[in-house]
């Protein structure tokens, strides 16, 4: 299949790009490169600079490409950010969006995989997650997401339109060449937080909040392979080949682990103490959020290649010693 992976040159789409070309699809990158890398992505990928929302680049790029699927990732992904700069998000996540759907609708694209979060299940009543217990955001972040999550379906259940609406828990680690990672200016997540702290290019850490209802007191999240996550999207567009597939389905490995069981894993790993420093909470973030990725498992016939933080942690470590300054490098 021809695949427009929009946000192409970001985290997650990048390596995405990649697993697309080795099951043997074609992929085209649109990326306005606001947050991506034009290096992350290989020079044989047709590859057009633009923004997702006009619909006058993406419109005649879908007909020229002949693009039977789209993948969305280009998002503006930080809680703490949304809670500060909620417009952005709702412009970008949300009108954005809207636009691209309707390019594709224009030109009669049907198929969609886009990129949800377990932000929109807001503070879960119970844990682990499964995709039918109630949605309540409580950042602008998560509603973004939730609020494209219905439209898609309402457009599915109107016309034939076809989409996989996957919940990430939270993407880590790096291609296991480390040719490609994460690089974030600013940087916000934990893991390249905690790597860049191991590796002196950083006074401190900053653990958010350590009075959390949770074992040991700091946040509790599901930590999941970028390349995982890249399989679950190629499993899941082959779904889309089946008329009437609407999928909501969560991505994580169902395990959680806490705040200061991220540093100690990347302390181990580099071999360095991290300086850190308890901060107050961040507002927006739940405590805990873990998946049962049990129906992603079933549906997608779907296995992770990277069943612990160790080891995602240690992927993360090596793309970051290889290009201690990301994609400058
Ligand atoms: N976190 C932290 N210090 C940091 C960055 C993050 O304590 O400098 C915590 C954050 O409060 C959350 C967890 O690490 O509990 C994961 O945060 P991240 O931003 O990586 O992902 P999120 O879960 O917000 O998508």
């Amino acid at each position: 299949m021809k695949i427009l992976v929009v946000g192409g040159a970001g985290y997650i789409g990048s390596h995405c790009v990649r697993q697309i070309q080795k099951a043997g699809h074609q992929s085209v990158v649109l990326d306005n490169l606001v947050l991506g890398h034009r290096s992350s992505v290989s020079d044989d990928v047709p590859f057009y600079e633009g923004d997702l929302g006009d619909e006058s680049v993406v419109q005649p790029l879908l007909e020229k490409e002949e693009i039977e699927v789209v993948m969305h990732f280009a998002a503006y992904a930080a809680v703490g950010e949304s809670v500060q700069q909620p417009l952005k998000y709702y412009l970008n996540n949300v009108s954005a969006t809207l636009h691209l759907l309707n390019a594709m609708r224009t030109v009669g694209v049907n198929k969609f995989v886009f990129s949800s979060t377990c932000a929109t299940f807001g503070v879960p009543e119970k844990l682990p997650l499964v995709e039918t217990m109630p949605q309540g955001p409580i950042n602008p972040y998560g509603q973004s997401k939730l609020d494209i999550e219905n439209a898609l379906k309402a457009i599915g259940d109107a016309e034939d339109f076809r989409f996989a609406a996957l919940r990430y828990f939270n993407a880590s680690g790096a291609a296991c060449d480390s040719s490609i990672g994460e690089d974030h200016d600013p940087e916000l997540h934990l893991i390249p937080l905690a790597i860049q702290a191991a590796m002196g290019k950083r006074n401190v850490l900053k653990i958010f909040g350590t009075d959390y209802p949770t074992p040991d007191g700091t946040c509790l999240r599901d930590y999941i392979h970028v390349d995982d996550l890249s399989s679950a999207h190629i499993a899941a567009t082959e779904k889309l080949l089946e008329p009437g597939t609407q999928l909501f389905l969560n991505l994580g490995l169902g395990k959680p682990y806490s705040v200061k069981e991220v540093i100690e894993a990347v302390e181990k790993i580099s071999g360095k103490k991290i300086p850190v420093e308890i901060a107050d909470r961040r507002p927006g973030d739940p405590p805990s959020l873990y998946a049962d990725p049990t129906l992603a498992q079933e549906t997608l016939d779907w296995k992770v290649g990277y069943d612990n933080l160790e080891d995602i942690v240690r992927s993360a470590w090596n793309w970051h010693s290889a290009h201690p300054n990301g994609f400058a490098d």
